[in-house]
């Protein structure tokens, strides 16, 4: 079970810290990492109110009560009715404080220009600047919970190098995917992407009717949430054999992918990360065939900080959880990405998906 009581307090140091007023967070994930409440983003306003001293107060939708409290929401709950306006318990929650007040950054901008009303004479931020320094940094809590998505997302890359796929179609393949990461025990399938051929130049190509045929390179990108966190993962697939050139394009990932892996380091910066990666394709001649950045952070969300990229200056430190994926991508032939999830840790970096990374030839 997270601390979210120590997680309470790490905010209510913050905002004491910036000069807050309060934060106010709806559903989504920072709601979920400060009280475990997975919420349903309704209509109906539902907002975690925290002030800089004083008690919290999660105000729901009366009819959302009984859901909140069997997941275990310890901090109070203030439950309103049809008839009742919910915006009106906000000023009282934050109190008597100045200062700024922090709202979720994906808050309906409808209960934001709301809280504002209520809230006149106050500056707004983004919460993020509050939660995002603790969130970027998972605890063994976190860690474990990564860890056991990622391992659920490796057996069902494992599992598809067995199977006989040429002759389905991508969208096909993709419901073999998600099928296999529930039966494994993800909650929520975040995505299944898979794209074949000329398709997998596209790096977010959606799953559609072309039919796989054998000597294509096959991308699998899929994720899914255990116990709220996420997974992502890729492999490039070929039902055998593999041309030549596919080969090589994948030779060249495979070094950038373990060339970024490497580099994660504590005290590295992101964008080191990314170069690492990146140096390996652009010395092989596919430096314009790699149009994204190395890779993004992960947990309860499935693209959040740090994010891997060039520009990108702020250093690893242990305990942050990210993606490694470089990609080559050829127009109108082929596309190669491979993609694990990287903790760093201490002692360096810890890849959570262990499935192999090679070229996997599918039987025919
Ligand atoms: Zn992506
Ligand atoms: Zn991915
Ligand atoms: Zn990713």
């Amino acid at each position: 079970m997270p601390d979210f009581e120590r997680r309470i307090v790490a905010v209510r140091a913050a905002l004491a810290g910036s000069g807050g007023a309060g934060l106010l967070v709806g559903p989504g994930a920072d709601l979920r990492y400060l009280t475990g409440y997975d919420a349903l983003p309704l209509e109906r306003l539902t907002l975690l109110v925290v002030p800089p001293t004083g008690d919290p107060l999660l105000i729901v939708p009366a009819l959302e009560r009984p859901r909140a409290e069997s997941q275990g929401v310890s901090v109070p709950i203030a439950g309103w009715r049809e008839t009742d306006d919910p915006f009106a318990l906000v000023p009282k929650a934050v109190g008597p404080a100045k200062g700024t007040v922090f709202v979720g950054d994906r808050l309906w901008a409808a209960f934001v220009l709301r809280l504002q009303r209520e809230l006149h004479g106050l500056p707004f931020g983004l919460a993020s600047s509050i939660t995002g320094p603790l969130r970027i940094r998972k605890d063994p809590a976190e860690i474990s919970l990564l860890r056991d998505a990622a391992s659920v997302a490796d057996d069902v890359a494992l599992a598809l190098a067995d199977e006989r796929v040429a002759g389905w179609t991508e969208r096909e393949l993709s419901r073999w995917i998600s099928d296999r990461l529930i039966a494994g025990g993800v909650e929520h399938v975040n995505f299944a992407l898979v794209a074949a051929g000329e398709n997998a130049a596209s790096p977010h190509h959606e799953p559609g009717d072309r039919v796989i045929a054998p000597g294509e390179s096959i991308v699998c990108d899929f994720g899914g949430t255990i116990g709220g966190y996420c997974s992502d993962i890729t492999r490039t697939y070929v039902v055998g054999p593999a041309p030549d050139d596919l080969r090589e394009v994948h030779g060249v990932v495979l070094r950038a992918q373990a060339a970024g892996t490497n580099a994660a380091r504590p005290g590295v910066p992101c964008e080191s990360v990314d170069a690492a990666a990146r140096t390996v394709i652009e010395s092989a001649g596919f430096g314009e065939a790699f149009m994204h950045r190395t890779g993004h952070g992960i947990g309860l969300e499935e693209h959040e900080d740090p994010y891997i990229v060039g520009g990108n200056s702020a250093v690893l430190e242990p305990g942050m959880a990210f993606s490694v994926e470089p990609g080559v991508y050829v127009r109108g032939r082929l596309g190669v990405r491979i993609e694990d999830i990287v903790v760093c840790n201490p002692s360096g970096p810890e890849s959570l998906n262990t499935a192999p990374r090679d070229l996997v030839e599918l039987p025919r």
